[in-house]
């Protein structure tokens, strides 16, 4: 038994940024490894149901969150 001193990284949700059609930006959220195998998953648009395939780490495609992303785009950082 060999003792490795490997930290394990936190389990926090990453959040991949979508842009749909009918203009509506929308964060698929989900608690997978980007290193793992991706596997493609079909992601309803929140705003018109418009679907989506997106690619998210294998395991994790029965748990993501959907959430519509409002406000301008986040790089114009509006005032206010
Ligand atoms: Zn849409």
């Amino acid at each position: 038994m060999s003792d490795t001193f490997q930290r394990k990284p936190p389990r926090e949700r990453r959040r991949e940024q979508h842009r749909c059609t009918c203009g509506a930006r929308f964060e698929v959220g989900h608690y997978g490894d980007p290193l793992l195998t991706a596997v493609p998953v079909d992601i309803k648009c929140p705003a018109c149901g418009k679907s989506h395939m997106i690619s998210v780490p294998k395991g994790t495609e029965k748990n993501l969150t959907v959430e519509l992303a409002a406000g301008p785009e986040p790089e114009t950082g509006g005032s206010g």
